[in-house]
């Protein structure tokens, strides 16, 4: 009986398209498998329970007066979702404008130029790499290179949670993990010791996942 109820599909519109999806499905995965992109920083589609933290994937739904965040919105049976609303995309870009404020961008000496998804969501937003909202506060912390196969800047780091979820969840390694509270929130592992001298286990994994230049291979820069 479960697993009927869980292969039940729904029929809703997304930006005038009309899809299936499962009906425990979120509005984010649904419009990403059929080619409507919504920008997005810290989802992940294994957890159960989305971060909604970088605060990017708004979209409008019909019938609600507020913008709601497709990570977190289950699809349902007519439902008609706009992801090119303008309460939307303010909301968007405030919170991209936001996280740029604390982060150094420099896409021409950058080695994950050209694949950034910080680059995508811009260009989405029709947004600048830049901030004039909000006063640019850097960090200038140190570079990481003690790895023999990544560089970890966590400069770049846009706090997403992508690396630390697979390091410690996925994998159950936990090399890695979430320190400090509000400005000086980063990740780094127990101790703050360097990443080579740490249980990494080299695997890669962690910058396979990073959406920014935080996390890097030696071998790309
Ligand atoms: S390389 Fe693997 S073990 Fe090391 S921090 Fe990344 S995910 Fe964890
Ligand atoms: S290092 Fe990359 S994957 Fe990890 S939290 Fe920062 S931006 Fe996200």
């Amino acid at each position: 009986m479960r697993i009927l109820e869980e292969t039940k599909t729904v029929s809703l519109t997304i930006d005038g398209k009309e899809i299936k999806a499962a009906k425990t499905e979120k509005i984010l995965w649904a419009a990403l498998d059929n080619d409507v992109y919504i920008p997005n920083l810290c989802a992940i589609r294994e957890k159960n329970e989305p971060f909604a933290s970088c605060r990017l994937c708004f979209v409008e739904v019909k019938g609600r007066e507020m913008p709601v965040t497709a990570c977190t919105e289950p699809v349902a049976e007519g439902m008609v979702v706009n992801t090119k609303g303008e309460k939307a995309l303010r909301l968007a870009r405030i919170a991209f404008e936001l996280l740029l404020a604390s982060l150094p961008v420099d896409c021409a000496h950058c080695s994950k130029s050209g694949s950034c998804e910080l680059q995508k969501i811009a260009k989405h937003l029709r947004a600048k790499l830049s901030t004039k909202r909000f006063r640019k506060t850097l960090r200038g912390l140190p570079i990481d290179s003690s790895s023999p196969l990544f560089i970890y800047d966590p400069n770049k780091c846009v706090l997403c949670g992508r690396c630390v979820w697979v390091c410690q969840k996925k994998l159950s390694i936990a090399a890695i993990g979430f320190a400090y509270r509000g400005f000086r929130r980063m990740v780094t592992t127990f101790g703050d010791e360097p990443i080579g001298q740490s249980r990494c286990q080299g695997c890669g994994e962690c910058v396979d996942v990073c959406p920014v230049g935080a996390l890097v291979f030696k071998r790309e820069n």
